[in-house]
Parts: structure tokens; sequence; C-alpha cells
């Protein structure tokens, strides 16, 4: 007896999955406003209809079934707002309007009462008296006002998860490519020669990726794991190595100099378009007796790194002559500035020099033998033989390889150095920018991506622009004049720097008040403002209001007692999120006396990924939507509706009753309403988007953004995901919700699914899959290539393929070596004279090791930083001689917020639970 077939009569609603960076598409399908039914999308293509026992258990945030059998509304969802008084014991419900009415009073009390308009003699409109932490759960339009509402409060301690998980990956890549993120996307990984997990367990951590690592595999490729413990992954794999915990460099030092002394780099690759070459000054140096760079200032605890830099030659300055690229100077409406010129370096292509990078690198890792690296590492000799002639065959111009790497790179106290290390390797081998390679940053959260790229974090702003700081950047002249290079994509910063404030402030951005410029919050460089310093902070009496947005830093930050007992001391606190976490309800831990405890908690009752729309960046940069598909349960709102209403009622304030510097908060353009005077997040995402300020037609692409106030841009990076113009209401006719599974390529690059910032580039820097000549190492993973007479191309450059005729009409430019535009040398650099704990990636033990360090004199880096109080005890090697490294289990995510809410996914995984060996046991 047949039943009746459940999606009959239902509607389909496309939504992302809300865990892991995958960015797996779902389909709810809904009937009479119930979810029905929520499964993965067939036609996407990064999950191709599958999820994993996550993303399948997605409809049980809103509906239980009970023991009897009975569907449920969940008891644990909060759908009306709450507040808990100081000393007590016990949520009171409170009403939205009373809601936002108090919290409104509470953070103008707090800013009024704590702000600093001067440093150093500069302007800095600074409260620091009030912190936001979130959040990579919300969409980026979402994400964007998170920001925009601290900032304009005069915050600037902002975070989110990025600086737990990957915030190590963007500054060990971004200087040595220019960018911070993962250079390919899920979907080439099959197209690699090679693959190599280390620090990741992407089987059980982004399962989805596994189905990618076994295309590949099936067509022949080699699978490495390397990782401390037996993991799912290395269970699948070719090649399993361990590693002893925090000896990664010494790993990655060993294949680097297993490939320089063994000839097996791509040579044309690596002095085409790396800084292999350039000279560096010739005072630079290693000491390893003493484990220090040159230039160690013991007083000051930091390096001087005037050694570390180029040798230059010529000075090449800004050319703002008519039709070149830096004419927009002269424009009216752009404020005057200092235009910087460039100092080229010097180069040695026969590589004789004993200055030049590469023989600088080749006696830097010297040190790093096969022998002491497996003494350091723990790996097997033989083992490790095997892994490095794997991995190092890749440098053959036709090979590529990929690695896949997660927080077993990044959660050290050398996180960045380990993820330039691997940046170095690849580089070696012609494994960036070339289909099947890359470093690929497997991203936790599904949109730590997309809430990095809008600046939900104190060091920049949207677009990877720089936040300013009060020493460096004291007014917007300055700012462009240290900003800029009068080359490359540094020449065009100050427009998007310009148009974001343009966005910002709206008509009131002017020339004349430096589009208001000064109302930004500057950052002091004597202060640290991320996360771990916030809660000190907080400790110290100094932050005293606190915004979580879908954060539970109780249950996941470092030594969470410590910052319940910060918590403790804020005079309020503001959460938002689906369920009552453990940092909204921190008194009422077992150690704590909420009688005691004085902080006025609000619990805002927000939308599931399903209750609202808008847009999300999964960690291959594919920018999609997520559509409605049922009305908020109970009083929810939106995170874009709290922030909104919130907001407007602050500026109201501020309006009536003045205050402190009310500028920087009335001043705010925050009219995001569609033409029916409704609130819209569509009207968030033109706003990111960028626009035309007089006509408000959307760009097309960020090469129309302009310095004189013309144009305005949230993020110049996504220009181009939403610019149908004829149809700006609706979403499903913009780029990022574009579903063509066509693949002319054969490559999975899906040009016409989605869209991927920048300029819909699947693949970074894919200049450098084809050699000076614009020839493909590889015919058959051609991304792009110079036919003699134009590029033809699979994917969209990722460097300067056509510029414009003084008429207006496009040419073609030949086939140079800038394959890393994003850097001002337009080369990657293998010898990275940005990083502050030196320029090459140097094994130093961890803080905790028992051992001494074999490679050089100095146990640990001299540059470990303690956010907390030097007195803070930390134990000694002899108290704690065991290492222990947490993970992540494919059922569960992050701090569980989510699926310890989930019944069929806690019976799966009921408890958390500790691996130990045998012996340990014993
Ligand atoms: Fe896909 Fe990751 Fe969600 Fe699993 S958790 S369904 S792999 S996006």
């Amino acid at each position: 007896q047949p039943y009746p077939w459940k999606l009959s009569n239902t509607q389909e609603f496309y939504n992302i999955c809300c865990y892991c960076s995958g960015g797996c598409g779902t389909i709810c399908s809904v009937s009479d406003g119930k979810l029905v039914n929520l499964e993965g999308d067939p036609d996407h293509p990064c999950n191709i209809g599958g999820l994993c026992p996550k993303g399948a258990g997605l409809a049980g945030f809103r509906k239980i079934i009970t023991k009897n059998r009975q569907e449920i509304d969940h008891p644990y969802r909060i759908t009306r707002p709450r507040v808990r008084r100081p000393g007590s014991t016990e949520w009171e419900e409170i009403s939205w309007a009373q809601a936002i009415e108090e919290m409104a009073h509470a953070i103008k009390k707090t800013r009024d009462e704590n702000y600093t308009p001067y440093e150093d003699g500069v302007v800095v409109n600074r409260c620091d008296a009030i912190a936001s932490f979130g959040a990579a759960q919300l969409n980026n339009e979402e994400c964007y006002l998170a920001q925009k509402f601290a900032r304009s409060l005069g915050c600037v301690q902002i975070d989110n998860q990025t600086r737990v998980c990957h915030s190590s990956t963007v500054s060990g890549l971004a200087p040595t490519f220019g960018r911070g993120s993962m250079t390919s996307h899920w979907s080439d990984i099959q197209n690699a020669d090679v693959i190599m997990t280390i620090g990741s367990n992407n089987v059980e951590c982004h399962p989805l990726s596994s189905r990618w690592v076994h295309k590949a595999v099936d067509k022949g490729a080699k699978w490495i794991v390397v990782d401390p413990r037996f993991n799912r992954s290395a269970a699948q794999a070719d090649i399993y190595s361990k590693i002893r915990p925090g000896t990664d460099i010494a790993f990655f030092g060993g294949l680097i100099n297993y490939i320089l002394s063994n000839k097996l780099y791509q040579k044309d690759y690596v002095l085409s378009f790396t800084n292999a070459s350039y000279l560096l000054n010739p005072n630079y140096k290693f000491n390893p007796e003493d484990g220090l760079f040159e230039g160690w200032d013991a007083k000051k605890g930091a390096y001087d790194t005037h050694t570390w830099q180029y040798q230059t030659e010529e000075v090449v300055p800004w050319n703002s002559d008519p039709g070149q690229p830096g004419a927009w100077i002269n424009a009216p409406g752009v404020p005057k500035f200092n235009p910087p010129s460039l100092k080229v370096p010097k180069k040695d292509k026969s590589l004789k020099d004993p200055n030049c990078v590469l023989n600088v690198m080749q006696r830097h890792y010297a040190r790093y033998t096969p022998e002491t690296v497996c003494k350091v590492t723990g790996i097997d000799p033989e083992v490790l033989e095997e892994v490095y002639s794997t991995y190092a065959s890749s440098g053959a111009p036709e090979k590529t390889a990929t690695i896949l790497y997660a927080l077993g790179q990044t959660q050290h106290h050398n996180g960045s150095q380990n993820c330039r290390a691997m940046c170095v390797v690849q580089l070696l081998l012609g494994n960036v920018g070339v289909a099947g390679g890359g470093i690929n940053a497997l991203r936790g959260e599904p949109n730590v991506q997309g809430s990095t790229d809008l600046a939900v974090s104190s060091p920049d702003a949207p677009g990877y622009l720089a936040w300013p700081i009060a020493q460096r950047h004291p007014n917007l002249s300055t700012w462009m004049a240290t900003e800029a290079y009068p080359d490359g994509f540094y020449i065009n910063k100050p427009k998007f720097m310009i148009s974001l404030l343009k966005e910002w402030y709206g008509d009131n951005a002017q020339l004349e008040n430096d589009y208001c410029f000064d109302l930004f919050p500057k950052r002091s460089a004597k202060k640290n403002d991320t996360t771990m310093a916030t809660f000190y902070g907080m400790n110290d009496y100094i932050c005293k209001g606190y915004l979580v947005w879908g954060m539970n830093p109780c249950h996941c930050s470092a030594n969470a007692k410590f910052v319940r007992n910060a918590m403790a001391k804020l005079d309020w606190m503001i959460v938002a999120d689906w369920y009552e976490t453990e940092t909204a309800s921190f008194w009422k831990a077992p150690d704590m006396d909420p009688t005691q405890i004085q902080t006025t908690v609000y619990l805002l009752p927000a939308a599931l990924l399903y209750e609202k729309e808008g847009s999300l960046v999964n960690s291959g940069r594919w920018i999609q939507w997520r559509q409605k598909a049922l009305e908020p349960a109970g009083q929810a709102l939106s995170d874009f509706e709290i922030l909104t209403k919130l907001f407007n009622r602050i500026q109201q304030l501020y309006r009536k009753e003045g205050g402190v510097n009310p500028d920087q908060v009335t001043k705010v353009n925050w009219d995001y309403r569609n033409p029916e005077g409704k609130l819209d997040v569509k009207a968030v995402s033109q706003a990111l988007n960028g626009y035309d300020c007089k006509t408000k037609r959307l760009v097309n692409t960020f090469s129309e953004l302009q310095g004189d106030g013309s144009t305005a841009s949230g993020i110049w990076i996504y220009a181009g995901y939403y610019n149908n113009n004829e149809a700006r209401w609706d979403p499903m006719e913009q780029p990022m919700t574009r579903r063509s599974k066509e693949d002319p390529s054969g490559l999975g690059l899906y040009l016409g699914w989605s869209f991927a910032w920048p300029a819909n580039r699947r693949v970074l820097y894919n200049r450098a899959s084809a050699d000076v000549k614009g020839k493909p190492w590889n015919k058959d993973k051609m991304l792009v290539s110079w036919d003699g007479k134009k590029w033809v191309n699979n994917d969209v450059p990722d460097f300067v393929a056509t510029s414009k005729n003084p008429d207006g009409s496009v040419k073609q430019v030949p086939p140079n070596n800038k394959a890393f535009m994003m850097t001002w040398e337009q080369n990657a650099r293998l010898f990275a004279y940005p990083m502050k704990d030196g320029p090459l990636p140097e094994h130093y033990e961890p803080f905790e090791s028992p051992t001494k360090n074999l490679l050089n004199g100095r146990g640990t880096s001299p540059l470990i930083l303690f956010a907390d109080k030097p007195q803070a005890k930390r134990g000694t090697k002899e108290e704690f001689p065991i290492v222990a490294t947490s993970y992540s289990l494919t059922e569960h995510w992050q701090s569980g917020t989510q699926t310890r809410n989930v019944p069929w996914i806690v019976q799966t995984q009921p408890s958390p639970f500790v691996e130990v060996s045998q012996e340990l046991a014993k």
C-alpha cells in the first residue's frame, strides 16, 4: 500500500549547511509553513546530494521527535528575548521593545562614560569599554553590519571565530602570496597527482572533501597523511606518517632541504614567479648557535628587520599621466596625498650571487638533514624518505600536488610559520596557481571566510584593507600614502577605502571632511585588541559591555574558567543565539555564585539558517545564497533585524540627547530598506557589491570603483556578486545564485555556479599555471593560456590579462611574470620579510616541550607572546609531561551549541571521550 509521496505539494528552497566550510547545498521542502524535508542538493557541485551526519540532521533544530513518536517544537529553542538581572538566579522574559530600549541605553551609557578622543595627539575616537565577538555563523550581510555596528560606536575590539582557528593562515599566507585565503576550491582537489593531508583529519572534519580526494586517488594520485594520530583520513591514505606534535616546521624544513639539495624544484616557475633570484641585503643572516635572525633587540623583544630587505636599484615613481593606471589621483574629489614610489629589487637570474634568496634558503635549510628531522619529529627514516620522494615528485612541471590542512597547523605558537613553511614547499614545486595544487586551508565554520573577508576582526577593514592605526594612519592622506604602491593591485587601494567610507557614511562623507575618515575609531599600536586580550580587559574592568553574536566563548575559548570570571565583571552582555549557551548562562556555572554577579545579560532569539536569507562564503571562496524557507520560530529575528533595530534606536538617542561625539553614530548610513520601505537584507547585499552614488547603478567589477567619492562599496572584493540591476530585489537572478553545472574545462571549475570572489576566479594566482610566455605547464590542466595574440582561458584570469586603449577599447596584455599581483613585487615570496618572527620558517620547540631543540641553540621562539599576565601560572614540563591534542568528530561541531541540541546526532555520539595509549592508560 503506497503512502502518499511526502514531497508532493511542497515548495523547495535552497540553503547551505551551517557547519563546516564545505558549503554543501541543501534543499528545504516546505508545506503549510512547515519543514517537511531537508536533504542534500543533488545538483550542487560541492556535495552532489550528499550530506555528512551533521548536515543530514539540520532539520532537527526546529522540531524533534519524542519517545512516543510525536513531532514537537524544539523545547530548548529560544523563541522570546530574555534578561538576567544583576544578582538574579533566573531568566526573565522581556518584550523586544523593552529589550531594545534597555540595551540601547546601556550601550550609550557605557560609550559616553568611557571614550578616548585622542591618543598621541591623533584623533582616535575610540571606546575601549565595549567589545564585539562573532560571527562566522552569520551571513555576509550580517557580518558586515556586526562590525559596522561596533565600529560605529568607536569599538576596535572586534573578533570572531577566525582568531581561534585560521587567523594564523592569513598571517602566513598573505605575506607570501598577497592574500590569506585557500588558494583553490573543493572540486579542484580531484586534479592533484599527490595530496598531503597534514594537521587535518579531512575525512572526519570536512567529510565532503574526501569525495574529491578519492576522485583524485581513483585517477592514480597518491595520498599522504601526516598526523600525530592514526585517524580516519590516515586509515584511507596510501602513506601515513606519524609526527611529534609541534615539529611541523622541522618536517617541512627537511622537505625544503630535500627539494633544494636534489634540485627537484620547478626551476622556471621559481625563477619567473617567486623572489628566488632577488638579492638580499648582505648583512642579513641567521645564527644557528643562538637560533636568532639578524636584528634581534632583546630589550624591545622584537626584530629590527632592516637587513631582511632586498637590494634595490631604480626607483619607479607613481605615474599619474593621462591613460596610466595611476592617473586617477588627478580626478576632482580625490584627496591630495603623497603618492609613493617603488624601489625595484635587484635580481640575479643566474643564481650565482650568494645573496640570492634561493641561495640563502639553501644555506638555511642545510641543517634540516633527514637524520636530524627524524630525530626531531620522531618519523621513521624509511617513511620520511617515502613521503619526501612522493611529494617532491610533483616538482615536475606537468604534475601538481595539493596540501590540505586545518587547525593541526594553525593552532600552535608558530602557526603562521607552519603555514609559511607549506607555502614555501608549494612554491618550490610550482604548485600554487595550478589546477590540483594550492594551499588549502580547510576552514571550520560555514562563513568564517566571509566573516574574515568582511573584517569581523580588529586588524582589517572589509576586503583586507588595513584598519587605521593611530600611529600609522593619523589621517586619510597618510593612509593612502602608506597603503598604496604605484603598480599592481596596490595602486587602487585608496579607491576601495574611499568607496567603503561612502557606503559607511553616505552623503555625510565628502572630500571636505576626508570622507569622514576620522569617524573610524583608530586602533592603537600599543594595545592588543584580539579575543583573549578582550577577556583580560574585562578582568581589569576596562571592557564593560560585550556583544556576542552566535559565539560560545565559555565553551570554546582557552581558559574558559577565566573567561567566565572575567564576564562576571561586565556591566552588561548581549548574546544572540538559537539556544541558551554556556556563555549566555555563564552565571549559572557550578563555580559561579549568581547572587554576587552584577552583570545584566540579554539573550536574544536569533533566526535559524533557513529562517532568514543572505549570502555566505565557503572555503573555496564561493559566495552562495540562503533562501528563507520558514518564518522564524516564535519571536526570533534575524541578526540583521536585531542589529538594525538596536542601532537605529541608539542613533535616535544620540540625535535626541546628544552624548560623546554623536557624529560618529548619527552620521552612519544605516538605511537598508527596499522600495516598499521595509527592512531588506538585499539592500545590504547591494551595498556590499557596490554602486554608483548618483545613479545607484550596481557595479559589475571592482575596477569601476573610484577614489573621488562617486562610488560606494562595503567590500570591493565582492563586486560583481550581486550586480543584476534589472532584478535587483530578486536574489535568485544574481551571479551568486547561478546554478549551471557546465564544466567545459573538465577541471571542476563550474564558472556558472555561484560566484567566487574576486571576479569569479576559481583558482587564485592562475597566471602561474603557464610559463612566463603563457604556455601551460600541462595542457590537460590548462587554466590560462596565451595563443600568441590573446589569452584563451578556462578560468577567469587572476592577473592583468587586458587593459584599455585611450579610446576605451580593450587590448590584450602579453604575458609577463606578474603572477602574484597582490604583493607589491607581483611575485610570491619564498623569503617573506614582513613576517615579524623571521623571514624563513625555523623550528623552535613548543613552550611545553620536554626536549632540547636539535636544530638551533634556542629552545622556544623568542617571540612567543602571552596575552595574559606574566605572573599567570602556566605549569612546567615536569608537571605536565603528556602531550594532549584535541580533535573533532564528524557528528559534532565546534562548541556543540547546535549539534548538542539535535537528538539524533547526540544519539550517535552521546558524550565526549579521551583516547590514550595502552601504556599511558596503565
Ligand atoms: Fe557538508 Fe560540511 Fe555540512 Fe557536512 S558539515 S554537510 S561536509 S558543509
